[in-house]
Parts: structure tokens; C-alpha cells; sequence
């Protein structure tokens, strides 16, 4: 059945409540319509004077040709080391396991690969640790593919892993960082969600764990951190796609690195990377209170977008979360920045809606590219100011 999507310039509530969240961040929000639920939809928001375009006529035919592009990728022989990978397609999760495990078998010198826990269905949640020796080290920790079906994350955090062994020794800057600092990189951060966008559902967001006294499966593993934990901006809707879960880290997905930077205790960046509508943030989503950092955080950002938009004129939006967006709960990077970790910034990566979470593969690369220069202008300026 094919869903098309409108997208709506304000928003009611009774809408938001009906209607399930495509975008990651919702400002405009857009919504998928089933076909034979457009009419009805059409005429409630003429009556309410809503103002909404179409943004995306029939999402299984974009669905259909994602599909294909991968079918046809598959019957490609197997990259027998990660020269051979190929970055401009989407990837399955056992397919970028075993590359981060060629990546690791290739450079033992610099990557290693840590198991931080387990996923709700058993599955390893496996980080990249890229270091040049040392105890300790101050941190800068990255991950993509929280929310599961923002795929063109993932895909650029394993273009990202080869681009750092690629560059090391190279690149005077990023060899500069790389010896006075680690870099921890989970590019599955949630893969019982990911396996289930390549196997049930595309559009899937949340984690994969039955909720208790509901039919409805998952929590939005970007809701259940302890920071303004089931304040406004979350939902308590085991059904909603912002449903913040019975308590704060019942996610093993969130749990396990809650734990490892608890028990680190060095981090001094922390990057989580979502997709899409282009922005920059930084804390807080929770609270009004501006972070004590905000007027730094607030110049890297623009430096940060500036070096992005350098390079294809791909043009972003940057502040805090609650400014920017709207208010959210439970959010992962008012919890890194509550624990100490000054540099914590949130990417919503390409594009603004015209593909959305089904971004072409085609633009994986130049995502990657421009978004790399970002992570360097935020990585630089992280490790020449930590002492
Ligand atoms: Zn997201």
C-alpha cells in the first residue's frame, strides 16, 4: 500500500496525536497518510485552515526503488577488506559488522573493537576504538543510527571509520588529535531496530522491547536518558514514536553507554549523529536554562557549519535543541553535557524533507564528506582546548 506524505506548515495537536511522526525533529512536522485515509485527512486540515503540501506522492515507490538498489548490490561478491567496500550503498547489519571487524584485522595498530553490551534481542553492541596508544585518554565519542531508519547515519559512521585510518599519519590534523586523544565510534547504536528496517519495516525509529500492558512495541532510545526524564517533549505512549520507556535507561541500547562513559570517565566530546533536516545542536532540549558553555558551543557550531556548507553549500541550522526545535525530554546530549562533557552536539544530518529518511544512496558519499568536515572543526577545537 502505498503512503503519501503531506507536509504541514503548523500542527494541532489532535493532528500530532493522529498521526504517526515522519520527520526526526518535526518542525514542520510530516506525517504519512495512507491512501485511503487522504481524503478525510485533506478535508479536516481545509476545515482547521492548516496549510500542507505534498511532500512525497507515494513513499512505496521510493520504498520500492531503495529496495531494488539494495537487491542489486547484494549480488555483488562480499568486499573481502574494506578498500573494496562499497560507501555509496546501504548495508545490512551484518554487513557492516563484518566490516568493522576487516577494519579492525587491517590496522591493529590504531582500531580496536570494544563490546559494550548487548541489544535487547542479543545482538553485540560493538564500538570502534580508534587509538595510538596511551592510558585513558581523554575521549571523543560519535555514534549514528539511534533512531534505526535514519540510514544515511550509519552509512556515513562507516565511511567515517575508514576515513580516520585513512587519514592518520596523512592528515596533519587529524593525526594531531589522534595522538593526544581516542575516538570511540558506534555506527549500529541501535541494531535490533536496523535489522528490523532491512527486514520489517523501513520507517522504524524506536528500540525493539515489548513494553508491558501494550501491544506496542519500543522505546525512542533518544527520550530515555536521565536528563528531564517524561518531562514535556516526551510521550508516556508505549504507542508514540517519542515514548520515553518505563524509566530512565531501561534501554540496554542507552544503558550500555550510559555505563562505558560512566566508567570511562574522560570523554570530553560526545556526538550523536541523527537524520535528518540539516541542524546542529547542542544542549539543552529539556530546560529554557541555558548550558553554562552555550556562547562556545554556540560559535564552534557556526564553525562547524560553515566548514560543512564549504564544500557543497549544504546549508544547516544551528543552536540548542529547545530553540531550534522544540522541547525534548530525556534527550541523549543533556545527559552527556549534565555528566561534564562540555562538547556535546547533536546532528540531524540531510536532507530537509524532499526524501527525508529515504535519502538516495548516491548521496551518501557527499553526506559523509561535508559532515566530516563538521566533526573536524568540533574534534580540533575539542582537543586543542583539552589540557
Ligand atoms: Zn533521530
Amino acid at each position: 500500500m502505498g503512503l503519501p506524505v503531506a507536509h504541514f506548515e503548523c500542527q494541532t495537536w489532535e493532528i500530532l496525536l493522529r498521526l504517526s511522526f515522519l520527520t526526526d525533529v518535526a518542525t514542520p512536522v510530516d506525517v504519512r497518510v495512507p491512501f485511503h485515509s487522504l481524503q478525510s485527512v485533506k478535508i479536516h486540515l481545509e476545515s482547521q485552515d492548516i496549510e500542507y503540501v505534498i511532500m512525497i506522492e507515494d513513499l512505496q515507490v521510493m520504498l520500492d526503488e531503495e529496495q531494488q538498489e539494495m537487491e542489486s548490490a547484494a549480488r555483488i561478491a562480499e568486499p573481502r577488506n574494506t578498500d573494496s567496500f562499497d560507501f555509496s550503498r546501504y548495508h545490512t547489519i551484518s554487513e557492516i559488522y563484518s566490516f568493522q571487524d576487516m577494519l579492525v584485522a587491517e590496522n591493529p595498530n590504531l582500531v580496536s573493537k570494544i563490546v559494550i553490551g548487548q541489544s535487547y534481542e542479543g545482538r553485540p553492541l560493538n564500538v570502534l576504538k580508534f587509538s595510538t596508544g596511551g592510558t585513558n585518554r581523554p575521549a571523543i565519542w560519535l555514534d549514528t543510527g539511534i533512531h534505526s531508519r535514519e540510514w544515511v547515519t550509519q552509512a556515513s559512521g562507516t565511511w567515517f571509520a575508514k576515513k580516520i585510518v585513512t587519514d592518520y599519519g596523512r592528515d596533519p590534523a587529524i593525526t594531531a588529535i589522534l595522538n593526544k586523544m581516542d575516538i570511540f565510534l558506534e555506527i549500529v547504536t541501535n541494531p535490533d531496530g536496523y535489522y528490523y528496517t532491512h527486514n520489517s519495516n523501513r520507517m522504524w525509529r524506536k528500540t525493539r522491547k515489548p513494553n508491558s500492558g501494550s501491544n506496542c512495541v519500543g522505546v525512542d532510545p533518544n527520550r530515555n536518558w536521565d536528563a528531564g526524564f517524561g518531562g514535556a517533549g516526551a510521550s508516556n505512549n508505549p504507542c508514540s514514536e517519542t515514548y520515553h520507556g518505563p524509566r530512565a535507561h531501561s534501554e540496554s541500547e542507552v544503558k550500555s553507554i550510559v555505563d562505558f562513559v560512566k566508567s570511562h570517565g574522560n570523554f570530553k566530546a560526545f556526538v550523536s549523529i541523527h537524520s535528518y533536516s540539516q541542524m546542529l545542536l547542542y544542549p539543552y532540549g529539556y530546560t529554557r536554562t541555558p548550558c553554562k558553555d552555550q556562547t562556545e558551543l554556540h560559535n564552534l557550531a557556526k564553525k562547524a557549519i560553515t566548514d560543512l556548507a564549504s564544500l557543497y553549500s549544504t546549508s544547516y541550522r544551528y543552536g540548542s535543541i529547545i530553540n531550534t526545535i522544540y522541547q525534548a525530554s530525556g534527550g541523549t546530549i543533556d545527559w552527556t553535557y549534565n555528566q561534564g562533557i562540555k562538547y556535546s552536539y547533536t546532528f540531524e544530518l540531510r536532507d530537509t524533507g524532499r526524501y527525508g529518511f529515504i535519502l538516495p544512496a548516491n548521496q551518501i558519499i557527499p553526506t559523509a564528506r561535508e559532515t566530516w568536515l563538521a566533526l573536524m572543526a568540533i574534534m580540533d577545537h575539542t582537543s586543542k582546548n583539552t589540557y
